[in-house]
């Protein structure tokens, strides 16, 4: 399920955007010299609680950069709770 963006800083981007996928990677390091003695050879996209891709946006107007809910003005305060959204991988 889709949600129109809005930049809250410049207010006149609703459409051009980059999305910011967050990487996690699993990593063992050396206590005294913090060189990795394991990394994980793979990277698992982070996910919020409801599986959907933790995602930033950068607006490509003004370059402001938030979490993805800073640029869905409509929210729903009676309830407080988000959608599940499917976008990306
Ligand atoms: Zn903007």
């Amino acid at each position: 399920m889709f949600e129109p963006y809005l930049c809250p800083i410049c207010h006149r981007n609703r459409t051009h955007f980059t999305l910011i996928y967050k990487l996690e990677q699993e990593v063992q390091l050396d206590p005294k010299t913090g060189v990795p003695v394991f990394e994980s050879q793979e990277l698992e996209p982070v996910l919020r609680p409801d599986g959907t891709p933790d995602l930033e946006v950068r607006c490509a107007r003004c370059n402001y950069v938030a979490s993805e809910t800073a640029f869905i003005p409509r929210r729903s305060p009676e309830n407080g709770k988000t959608q599940p959204r499917r976008r990306g991988p």
